[in-house]
């Protein structure tokens, strides 16, 4: 069983990705070829932003956004600690501060109810990440970020294909940014990612800082970033994009199947009724993450821990903050569990999983539990 299954998925597109990559091999244009300009009409369309700016991976895509405000030494940038660390990682390169607000124990996204008395004279964005593909709480946020003058960056590296009052997500504020890498819920076959807006003057910074802050050629209007997405990997994305709402539906199939066999018997990160998840994880929370995990990797199953040690601890990031900052990220981060999810796994595994890790915990699927919702 794999984690994340990209073999299967590579076979059941194979003809679509092999023909996308062999027509950038023979038209040659490998930097901003035509599939660049093609990808990002189709991903601004799918997502309702007017502007898609693709890059060179989802890390980039944070700098880029953060360069475009002009976010400098001094600024505060509020985020969560509970992501993955190029969230901080963006914020930090700028010589900006991060300052992390926790999160809520329920869905493990930022809280909102946290964010207002951290804000400071020198705070400038919100930047929320829609953890594990669940949009974290967007309307408080953008609230909260309009009272204070503020811009929110919505982090949707996982979360892209979500949906949130109706909206996709990386179209929830007033810039999305989401990552191609290849586990992700629509990844490509290397680095590459996305940012969205609908601001015209910010998409025109965004394009010219992703090309070394070019305003035509060897014209350095901005200090820029080499920041380009390859033609290559845009081309896989737009092979990918034929299958992308049909592999949602089959990561909600999953995930239904999951929780008709796990929901009742142990926590659960919380899915909220006002929006959809593009599961880029599906993941429970267990008093006994470690032993659990153990006995499942023993069993031939992978499970993973997004995310171990939340970034306000992490040794080359706790200049900025104290220990005690965000003490629900902290119990977290010792329970989650990731097991294995995406549009290929087979329902026999689902109930696999179940069955082991109900197992470790001295518990037993439900008789006559149907894993494939009617
Ligand atoms: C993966 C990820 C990123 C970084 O994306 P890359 O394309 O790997 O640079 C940023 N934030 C979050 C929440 C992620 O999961």
């Amino acid at each position: 069983m794999e984690f994340i299954d990209l073999k299967t998925q590579y076979q059941a597109m194979r003809s679509d990705i092999n023909a996308r990559i062999q027509a950038v091999l023979d038209h040659g244009q490998y930097i901003m070829g035509p599939e660049v300009a093609e990808l990002e009409q189709r991903l601004a369309a799918f997502t309702g932003a007017r502007h898609c700016i693709t890059v060179s991976s989802g890390t980039e895509a944070l700098l880029i956004s953060l360069m475009a405000l002009g976010i400098k030494p001094g600024d505060e940038v509020i985020t969560t600690p509970f992501s993955f660390i190029a969230t901080a990682e963006a914020i930090v390169l700028l010589g900006a501060t991060p300052v992390f607000v926790d999160i809520d124990p329920a869905t493990c996204n930022l809280a909102p109810a946290l964010i207002e008395e951290r804000i400071s004279a020198r705070t400038r964005v919100i930047m929320p990440v829609s953890l594990y593909g669940q949009p974290a709480d967007m309307d408080e946020i953008n609230a909260i970020a309009w009272r204070h003058g503020l811009v929110v960056i919505e982090d949707a590296a996982q979360s892209f294909g979500a949906t949130y009052h109706g909206r996709r997500s990386c179209n929830l504020s007033a810039i999305g940014c989401t990552s191609f890498f290849p586990s992700k819920p629509l990844g490509c076959y290397g680095d590459g990612g996305a940012i969205f807006t609908s601001d015209d003057h910010l998409a025109t910074a965004m394009r010219e800082i992703r090309v070394h802050g070019q305003s035509r050629r060897y014209m350095h209007t901005r200090v820029g970033v080499g920041g380009r997405m390859d033609t290559l990997q845009c081309a896989v994305v737009l092979a990918k994009l034929e299958r992308f709402e049909w592999e949602l539906e089959q990561r909600t199939r999953i995930a239904a199947a999951y929780d008709a066999l796990l929901s009742g018997k142990l926590d659960m990160v919380a899915r909220r009724r006002d929006r959809s998840s593009a599961f880029a994880q599906y993941t429970v929370a267990l008093d006994e993450r470690d032993r659990v995990q153990a006995t499942l990797h023993a069993a031939g199953i992978p499970t993973a821990v997004h995310y171990p040690v939340p970034m306000h601890l992490q040794p080359a990031y706790a200049h900025w903050c104290r220990a005690d900052d965000a003490p629900v990220a902290l119990a977290m981060a010792a329970r989650v569990l990731s097991l294995p999810m995406g549009p290929y796994l087979e329902h026999a595994s689902v109930q696999q999983v179940a069955a082991t890790l109900l197992g470790a915990l001295g518990q037993s699927v439900p008789p006559g539990a149907r894993c494939v919702p009617a």
